[in-house]
């Protein structure tokens, strides 16, 4: 069984000791789920204290962003062999913060998706259009020239997770409808179909992100190409990540 991916991208929140504080209460009373996966990506400062206590618990660790070599002269940078060393099994790449605050780029993110692989962290490639781009009816123009970009010689695709986050749903209050949503989770999933094969299209879990929140949380996940989703606001605040995780499909 494929089962669903809640994750929480805390952005730049949150000390170390805060995110000790909000992991703590989230583990109380937190179920057992068999068809769901409960994953937060906090600060790179908090990743190690975090590790220590989401050990042995079904709370998975995530870094926001990785450097695509395993060490050298690249001064500020993070690889992937660091983090996998304290137990990070994912890393977000190419989150639309990093493209257009950071100045990512395709080849940049195809870079890093390749090297976390190689090193057995599991991907989470973000892509989505902007506003513009939608408006201009290029929505799925610019989803296929990410995938076609970020995707070049990449294999692992056990390894891989795509996250649909069009860039005006993020941090703006608006989320994209469930049918837009699974409109465009349908299109990557096309595209993987045709250009890889039918079995790497349908094990692939394609998340939705982009305002996620508790009213809106189980209209998503009643479509049927929406495997999961990546939460940014939402997250920060236990009360609201632990009914996103309590989904109800
Ligand atoms: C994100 O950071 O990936 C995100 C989707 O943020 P928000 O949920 O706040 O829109």
């Amino acid at each position: 069984m494929k089962k669903s991916l809640i994750a929480g991208n805390w952005k730049m929140y949150k000390t170390p000791s805060q995110s000790v504080e909000f992991v703590k209460l989230l583990l109380e009373n937190l179920k057992e789920y068999e068809d769901r996966e409960i994953l937060i990506c906090p600060p790179f400062t908090s990743l190690f204290p975090v590790s220590q206590i989401i050990k042995n618990t079904s709370v998975l660790l995530g870094a926001q962003n990785v450097y695509f070599e395993e060490e050298g002269a690249f001064t500020g940078e993070i690889s992937p062999v660091m983090l996998k060393d304290i137990g990070v099994e994912f890393v977000i790449c190419g989150h639309s913060e990093r493209r257009n605050i950071f100045g990512e780029t395709d080849e940049m993110i195809n870079k890093k998706i390749k090297k976390v692989a190689e090193i057995g962290i599991k991907p989470i490639l973000c892509i989505g259009e902007k506003l513009e781009e939608r408006e201009a009816g290029k929505t799925f123009e610019v989803i296929n020239y990410q995938l076609e970009n970020d995707l070049e010689n990449f294999e692992k695709f056990e390894n891989l997770i795509i996250a649909y986050e069009p860039v005006w749903a993020i941090g703006t209050g608006k989320t994209a409808t469930p049918q837009q949503a699974e409109e465009v989770h349908v299109y990557i999933r096309e595209f993987l179909s045709k250009k890889y094969n039918k079995e790497v299209a349908e094990n692939l879990r394609i998340l939705y992100g982009g305002s996620v929140k508790p009213e809106n949380i189980d209209a998503l996940m009643k479509e049927k190409n929406i495997d999961g989703v990546l939460v940014g606001g939402a997250s920060l605040k236990v009360e609201a990540f632990k009914r996103i995780i309590d989904y109800i499909t």
